[in-house]
């Protein structure tokens, strides 16, 4: 399962949130520490771990 790196805004850390594509397409994510959804996207820490080919 893809992990996708955000910064929670309530938590005031980041934060790594495992979800699947479908999930991360519906944008249903949320802070697995609060579980809050102020979550903001640290972008280029995008750990790729599906074998789907882009
Ligand atoms: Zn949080």
């Amino acid at each position: 399962m893809p992990q996708y790196e955000y910064f929670c805004q309530k938590c005031q850390r980041e934060v790594t949130v495992p979800m699947t594509i479908s999930q991360h397409d519906k944008g249903g994510v949320v802070c697995p520490q609060c579980g809050g959804r102020e979550l903001r996207p640290l972008v280029g820490s995008f750990f790729a771990q599906t074998s789907r080919k882009s």
